[in-house]
């Protein structure tokens, strides 16, 4: 099975950051997104859609919302950095 698959399998049972998924699959965060992009891709022929549940900044309270699949690193608003990351989680689209 390739990286991709396993990746969509881990998201499919539960949400992940991309951190997580680094971790997990010992790769950068760059390899990793560069992956969700693909399975994004082929998630649409199975029916299946990857949904982000939005970072969220811990300083201000704010839900960081992002429409292209990045790592947040800061908060858009109040520049803070304690920011607890998106997850990942892939569902019937
Ligand atoms: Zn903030």
């Amino acid at each position: 099975m390739t990286r991709r698959e396993e990746i969509i399998r881990e998201l499919e049972a539960q949400s992940r950051s991309i951190d997580e998924l680094a971790r997990l699959f010992q790769c950068s965060r760059r390899e990793i997104l560069a992956d969700l992009k693909h399975v994004q891709r082929t998630l649409r022929s199975r029916g299946k859609r990857l949904y982000v549940l939005p970072a969220v900044c811990n300083s201000c309270g704010e839900p960081i919302n992002i429409t292209k699949l990045k790592n947040i690193k800061r908060c858009p608003k109040c520049k803070s950095t304690y920011v607890t990351p998106a997850r990942f989680i892939i569902k019937r689209g």
